[in-house]
């Protein structure tokens, strides 16, 4: 019986889950907020009760303490030595590690050395990293990186037609992201159908506010819809997803800004946000077009099922074929509507059938939601990174015996 804490470290919040494994369950969770403000919030959630706190916290150093400090004044553990490891969800590794990691000095350099291309969340993560490590020396720390599962992806997926030399100097190629949550709900889906994953093509679709797809063969990324940002693919809450790049220099021109200004656009004031004018929450975007029949809310949407689907015909063809697609994240969990949109689009040219009743039903929770006449399963699949965290944590600490 061990307990785990899985950690995601952002520029100024710090989430973590405290898991018992192998029973994996959550024992305590938790977030620090407005890291480096004198009004940080602190909220944890202990056997079913939710307490928030204002109070200042400098930096992730005083947040992991006040984290550590709450564990045992609460009683949650006795002594800082019932943590038998620590799993940090990392953004990026390059092309370096194609699976999850011991830290030590080199992992630490090579997080720190392709900085540049996750300059917003490389650095908090390796701050996250060494204030758990200051906390509790002699505890293994594992990083998770959101980019690895993708590394099997074939040349021909993941480079760019751009200049060669670009990628040799800079390590300009595709990445894909969120690869902890495509891990997972590919390999719970695989349980879920009772196959195994070797014999299955499946195409997972993670639509949160982050959107990504990634076309998952025997086990294997072949293809997924991000790239060397999580800037390209799917329009999303505030990203427009892949674009015309000369669209940034005719901006650039028109408005009298920067490529840099351009691209914060495209990050920040784009998908959902920048068509509907109301919001990138997909929940307000419903409720317009419920209530007022918002043609650009629906315009939002619709343009962001077309994309869905154009991915999935894509994989559908590149795999050969496909066993199973499966929806998971805010979106893809618990919106009905976008799941049945998606597949209806799909129905003629693949034959994908769900059975509505089901569909509704399945909110938040595992099922299958098509028909038994359905040429391609769809599932619903609740990610669950913290818990593939955890998992790794235990996996690689009984290599070292521990
Ligand atoms: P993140 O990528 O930040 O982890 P989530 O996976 O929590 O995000 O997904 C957030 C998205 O899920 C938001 O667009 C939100 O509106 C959407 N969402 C959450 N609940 C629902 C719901 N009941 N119906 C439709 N969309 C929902």
């Amino acid at each position: 019986m061990k307990k785990v804490m899985a950690v995601n470290a952002g520029s100024s919040s710090l989430k973590f889950q405290l898991l018992l494994m192998p029973e994996e369950t959550v024992i305590v969770e938790g977030i620090v907020e407005r890291i480096g403000f004198e009004d940080a919030g602190f909220t944890i959630k202990y056997q079913g009760q939710k307490e928030k706190k204002v109070l200042p916290v400098a930096d992730h150093g005083e947040a992991v303490k006040i984290v550590l400090d709450t564990l045992i004044s609460k009683g949650i553990v006795k002594s800082l030595e019932e943590i038998s490891g620590v799993g940090h969800r990392v953004l990026h590794c390059g092309d370096r590690y194609a699976d999850s990691v011991i830290i030590d000095d080199e992992v630490i350099d090579v997080i720190d050395s392709v900085s540049d291309l996750g300059p917003l969340h490389n650095p908090a993560n390796l701050i996250g990293i060494k204030a758990f490590m200051k906390a509790l020396p002699g505890v293994i720390e594992v990083a998770v990186f959101d980019t690895s599962f993708h590394l099997t992806m074939p040349e021909e997926a993941y480079m760019y037609a751009v200049p060669y030399s670009w990628y040799e100097k800079y390590g300009v190629r595709r990445y894909g992201f969120h690869g902890t949550s495509h891990r997972y709900v590919s390999h719970e889906a695989a349980r879920f159908l009772g196959k195994p994953i070797e014999d299955l093509r499946i195409i997972t679709v993670h639509l949160g506010n982050g959107c990504s797809l990634a076309a998952v063969k025997n086990g294997k990324v072949v293809d997924t819809s991000m790239g060397l940002t999580p800037l390209e693919g799917l329009p999303m809450g505030t990203r427009s997803g892949s674009i015309d790049p000369a669209i940034i220099g005719f901006i650039a021109d028109k408005e009298g800004l920067t490529a840099q200004e351009v691209i914060n656009k495209l990050n920040y004031e784009s998908g959902y946000l920048g068509i509907s004018g109301i919001s990138s929450d997909a929940r307000d975007l419903r409720k317009a077009v419920e209530e007022e029949n918002h043609h650009l809310a629906n315009l939002a949407i619709q343009i962001q099922n077309k994309r869905i689907v154009d991915y999935i015909a894509s994989y559908y063809v590149y795999m050969g074929g496909a066993d199973a697609i499966v929806f998971t994240a805010g979106i893809g969990e618990r919106s009905p509507e976008t799941r049945e949109e998606v597949c209806e689009r799909l129905k003629e040219a693949l034959g994908v059938e769900i059975d509505k009743q089901k569909n509704i039903e399945t909110w938040g929770i595992e099922g299958e939601i098509s028909t038994p006449n359905s040429k391609i399963k769809v599932l619903v699949i609740p990610t669950n990174e913290e818990l593939l965290i955890a998992r790794d944590v235990v996996r690689l600490a009984k290599t070292q015996g521990k």
